[in-house]
């Protein structure tokens, strides 16, 4: 045995290892219970980050369970990231001097497929190196030309079901980006902006003065409100304005959700341009004229038309001023609602879009978590996960991004009807005419994502589905229990009537040192794979785990990393003691009864942690668990029992060698769902490089 643990060349080896030994090679067999885990697909584009790293409580479940019997599955799969993978590849565009403008979509998409696929094998040879046991001969694809089919058969069956309709609604759209987003995929950012007091002419003279922080959108307002108590304008209700620049005559309303106590109390109503003035519009039956384009540019205005928003707020004030009807402008705070991408300004934009009707969906699915046909842990996230059925809205599933899903959805122009086709139809196929054209948007990438589970397992085979769904477990990121766990209930069990997996697990997030989130940005971000060249996979996994609290966010110093490793080299050097100990004269000896009981009192202890370990276990509480083990093999089996039997083993005491190895390798098996490369390596100093201890069972 090596005077030294060496985890980088011992853990190559051993990944090859397992890998050539196929052991978690999943297939079906009935003799044997099913544990399955989907693992949530990586961005196809990038490289692991800390954020993937947290998947090694999946690892540690599968280990777990395999050495407990089951027959196990952890399922690897790759994002296509629609939105996301189309941003990194135009950014390798620009760099080049291009943009995705140049090419046509077909072009675009092959090239973005290209990209992809070049990138996708450095993800999977860094899971690798950090032990993980996933299933590699059985990776799945969003993209995948089966999978794509099950994402078109759900959108027809919601289609069938009238639960996914088209409307003509406000979208938060990035014009830089070039397509809109759902309401939770955009950020909201506190803004020091302005609010400008400007001066509306009244038919019958004088002027009502409103308050507005988007001047510019003047050109596409249709009435100024004030609230219907209001006794400063009551008289004025119903009264006609001449809107400036542009002389056109739009009323004054009554509406109860106008803030007396904004500015004047007086607001414009731009329904194209603002969520609840376009609410307002509605219930008003009042026209919405679009003035901002989806190039981010004015239309429509006669006045600034072809500038961009900013520019022609500027404009707009030059033109007003002038006419003496600017009355003042106060600093204001606001928060805006910008593209998490880019960070520019969301517009909100009228277009037509497919929505999810999420009501039936939603309400379905909180029945699930009530009825605990689904347990999440940790448990506090239960209320969470309700709250997130009562709020959701309807899902707006359209993106206007090539790289994805194109949507199976044909426009009748002739009838101006749509319906949806899984194959692309030679003719339509309500008047048999030519004049079907396929929808040019594509579908959110959480469309697909939400239909992993099963699609993923439909796709293996018949009784891959049969055998393994519902999975066993969703181990996921708390952040993204919003956007994909709660969906994933919602559309598996609408496509599948069943639940998609019988338990949520949620990690926290990994901070630094001062409990800051680590990204790019700010400089402190711990590169896992530099962790692992500098102290081995096992030091990185177990300091992930170590003293985290399931479920909470967890803060990684390097030392901590250190600390790992200083007790992977523990664990080697306790091997070393024993084995070279072996070497020396075997004798048998009568000990004496000081020795007697301490190796009673060594086996009692043992039992005991054996029956903690499993309970810990079986509560998930994976940090707990590793604690027991490190605090035993550290503090009492080298500390103690090691010091107290020194003396009897080297006299040539066999059965206190014996008892001291039992315990030992004992606590490798407990220990190696946690730290499997050096629990394997010394598992087979002891029992040959072609041994295993994943073959054997924990007591
Ligand atoms: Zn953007
Ligand atoms: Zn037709």
């Amino acid at each position: 045995m090596e005077k030294k643990y060496t985890p980088l060349e011992i853990e190559k080896r051993l990944s090859t290892f397992w890998e050539k030994k196929g052991f978690f090679h999943a297939s079906v067999d009935r003799e044997k219970q099913p544990f399955s885990i989907i693992l949530p697909p990586p961005n196809a584009n990038g490289a692991m980050h800390l954020g993937h790293a947290m998947f090694v409580y999946e690892d540690i479940m599968i280990r777990y369970q395999k050495m407990q019997g089951k027959q196990v599955f952890w399922l690897l799969g790759l994002d296509h990231a629609g939105i996301e993978t189309q941003f990194v590849f135009e950014k390798h565009l620009k760099k080049q001097g291009k943009s995705r403008f140049d090419y046509d979509r077909d072009t675009l998409y092959q090239m973005i497929w290209d990209f992809v696929m070049q990138n996708k094998h450095v993800i999977r040879g860094q899971m690798r190196q950090l032990g993980f046991s996933l299933d590699w001969t059985k990776e799945k694809f969003t993209l995948d030309e089966n999978v794509v089919a099950v994402v078109y058969q759900t959108f027809q069956d919601l289609f069938d079901r009238q639960l996914v309709y088209r409307a003509h609604r406000l979208v938060n759209y990035c014009t830089h980006c070039g397509t809109s987003f759902s309401d939770i995929e955009v950020a909201d950012k506190e803004n020091e902006g302005l609010l400008y007091y400007l001066k509306y002419p009244l038919k019958t003279g004088g002027f009502i003065t409103v308050a507005t922080t988007r001047p510019e959108t003047l050109y596409g307002d249709v009435a100024v409100m004030v609230h219907p108590q209001d006794k400063r304008y009551l008289h004025l209700i119903g009264e006609r304005v001449i809107l400036p620049l542009i002389h056109k005559e739009i009323p004054i309303i009554a509406n109860e959700h106008v803030d007396r106590k904004f500015g004047t109390g007086a607001v414009k109503a731009t329904p194209a341009h603002d969520f609840e003035d376009f609410a307002v519009a509605q219930t008003h039956k009042l026209s919405y004229p679009v003035i901002i384009g989806f190039d981010g540019k004015m239309q429509n205005t006669g006045v600034v038309d072809g500038l961009r928003v900013n520019a022609a707020r500027e404009e707009t004030l030059k033109k007003l001023d002038a006419l003496h009807l600017v009355d003042k402008i106060q600093p204001h705070k606001l928060v805006i609602k910008v593209c998490y991408r880019c960070g520019r300004t969301l517009e909100p934009l009228p277009k037509e879009q497919w929505y999810i009707k999420i009501r039936p969906l939603a309400d379905q699915a909180k029945r699930l978590i009530t009825a605990g046909q689904i347990s999440v842990y940790p448990k506090r996230f239960t209320k969470q996960l309700i709250r997130i059925f009562d709020d959701f809205i309807d899902w707006n599933i359209s993106r206007q991004v090539v790289w994805g899903i194109r949507i199976p959805a044909y426009f009748w122009a002739s009838q101006k009807k749509w319906f949806v086709s899984q194959k692309p139809p030679s003719k339509c196929q309500i008047c048999a005419g030519q004049d079907a054209k396929q929808d040019e948007d594509t579908f959110d990438t959480w469309f697909s994502s939400a239909q992993w589970p099963f699609a993923t397992l439909q796709t293996i085979s018949p009784e891959f589905y049969q055998y393994y769904y519902p999975t066993s477990v969703m181990e996921t990121g708390y952040e993204i229990l919003r956007p994909w766990v709660a969906r994933m209930i919602m559309i598996g069990y609408f496509s599948t009537k069943q639940v998609p997996f019988r338990k949520v697990f949620l990690h926290g997030m990994v901070r630094d040192k001062q409990g800051v989130k680590m990204s790019k940005s700010k400089g402190n971000v711990i590169d896992p794979l530099k962790m692992v060249a500098l102290y081995g996979a096992d030091a990185l996994r177990a300091a992930l785990i170590f003293g985290t609290k399931e479920g909470n966010d967890t803060v990684l110093p390097e030392d901590k990393i250190v600390g790992m490793r200083n007790f992977a080299n523990k664990i080697w050097n306790i091997g070393r003691y024993i084995k070279s100990s072996q070497k020396s004269k075997i004798k048998s000896q009568k000990l004496d009864s000081t020795n007697l009981k301490i190796l009673q009192q060594l086996q009692k202890e043992q039992k005991q942690l054996e029956k903690k370990y499993h309970t810990e276990m079986g509560k998930y509480h994976f940090a707990k668990a590793l604690e027991l083990i490190y605090q035993f093999l550290w503090h009492q089996l080298a500390d103690y029992y090691i010091e107290q039997l020194k003396e009897a083993i080297r006299s040539g005491k066999i059965e206190a060698l014996s008892a001291l190895k039992k315990a030992y390798l004992e606590n490798l098996k407990m220990l190696h769902p946690y730290m499997p490369f050096v629990t394997e390596a010394v598992w087979q100093v002891f029992h040959g490089e072609d041994k295993s201890i994943i073959e054997n069972s924990i007591s």
